[in-house]
């Protein structure tokens, strides 16, 4: 998914818009939809804070009748206050959110200066890899 360009465009920027630094940026976040023609696009949430963001309603894992894939938010503070990784409150805001429930949603993708990690429906985390081999990637 984060291999589309649609998405991984969307994704970064989102993050240059979180504007990342020591401290002083604010979460920025979004759901990844399924397009009618199979691809993706990214509907993106209202600004966060510094460290949380509120998620739009999306009742049954829909949102204007298209079915979420995925979320997102990122975690533009690298400062030592600040976690990099996904914290308590975002395994759970994933684990028990009834409405983000569909058999296609893949969990939330939490983009940090380094690293994204994914966070799945059962609150496990996984590490996918670098940000800016990620997201910053050029293609010819
Ligand atoms: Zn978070």
């Amino acid at each position: 998914m984060l291999d589309t360009d649609e998405v991984r465009t969307s994704i970064r920027e989102a993050w240059d818009e979180s504007d990342p630094g020591i401290f002083g940026g604010h979460e920025e976040g979004g759901f990844v939809l399924k397009d009618q023609d199979s691809g993706f696009h990214v509907i993106r949430w209202p600004r966060g804070g510094r460290n949380e963001i509120v998620v739009p309603p999306h009742a049954n894992g829909f949102v204007d009748g298209v079915e979420i894939i995925a979320s997102f938010h990122t975690h533009p503070n690298s400062g030592s206050r600040f976690l990099q990784e996904p914290s308590e409150t975002d395994l759970r805001s994933v684990r028990d959110d009834p409405d983000l429930v569909g058999d296609a949603y893949l969990g939330e993708f939490v983009i940090s200066r380094s690293v994204i990690y994914l966070v799945l429906k059962n609150a496990e985390i996984l590490e996918l890899g670098s940000t800016d081999a990620l997201l910053f990637v050029t293609e010819e």
